[in-house]
Formats: structure tokens, sequence, C-alpha cells
């Protein structure tokens, strides 16, 4: 992880708008905000770059600092929502191998889009249901 951006926000060595802060975790301003007040929560730890391989101590971690951050966000900005979002890996649009969640306030009328709807074809939903349960179940 050597050269990660958000390592060395964590160190110091980089400066960041601090919001908040636990043992394991930061959350920082986003240095180009999808809205005003878009926050980064990431955790302290270096050893793993997105939701694949981080601990599941870790994870609970930046969890509880996001639902901690959002409560906030709401109330702080008189937002009328906020979406959490996070990239894993390159082409799902990740930029920086640090995990991290983005909390993004929004507001009535803002104009951000949510991603488009698709569809399952006919007994589509059935066989990719199936699929990833037998990851998961077996
Ligand atoms: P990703 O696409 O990896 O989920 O998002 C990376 C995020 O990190 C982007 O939203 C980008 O604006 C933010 N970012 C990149 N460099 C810095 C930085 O030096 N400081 C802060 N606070 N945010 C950064």
């Amino acid at each position: 992880m050597n050269g990660c951006i958000f390592c060395k926000i964590v160190s110091g060595d980089i400066p960041s708008y601090k919001v908040y802060e636990t043992e394991g975790t930061l959350a920082i301003l986003d240095i180009n905000p999808v809205a005003k007040g878009h926050v980064l929560v990431i955790p302290k730890g270096s050893s793993s770059s997105n939701i694949f391989d981080i601990s599941a101590a870790e994870w609970a971690a930046v969890m509880e600092t996001v639902r901690i951050v959002a409560i906030a966000l709401e109330k702080a900005l008189d937002a009328d929502g906020v979406n959490l979002i996070m990239n894993n890996r390159e082409h799902a649009g990740q930029v920086i191998f640090h995990p991290h969640v983005h909390l993004v306030p929004r507001f009535k009328g803002d104009g951000l889009k949510h991603w488009p709807p698709g569809k399952y074809v006919q007994g589509e939903a059935v066989a990719v249901k199936e699929k990833i349960r037998s990851v998961l179940i077996g």
C-alpha cells in the first residue's frame, strides 16, 4: 500500500479536512465533492484495498463510522437524504485502492441521477439468484 494517498492522509503526511475520527477510522471531506459535504470514511489500517480483502472487524468499524457521520451530515447540512457508495476494483470505478465509503448528502431537486434501472428477461432473475446462492451457500 506504499504510496496510497489515503495512507498518507491517515499518517498526516497529506492534509485533509477531518470531520470525525475513531481509533480505527477516519472521516474526511472528499477533495472533489459530488455535493458539498461529500465525505469519505476510511479504515486507518493500510493492509487492504477494498471490500474484497478488508477484515470483518475493520469493516464493522467503518460501517459504524458511516452510520454516525450519515446522521450528522443530514442534520448539519439540513440534507434531505444521504447516498452511501463504495467502488470496489478498477472496473467498478475505484481509483484509490484503500477501502473507502462515500457519503453524499442529497437535497430535494439537486439533479443528481441514480443508475439507470435495467430489467430481467423471463427466467433470468432465478438463474442469477441461483448463481449467487451457489457461491454463498453451495
Ligand atoms: P474512488 O473512485 O476510488 O471510489 O474515489 C476516490 C475519491 O477520492 C474521489 O472521490 C476523489 O475525489 C477522492 N480523492 C482523491 N484524492 C484525494 C485527496 O488527496 N484527498 C481527499 N480528501 N480526497 C481525495
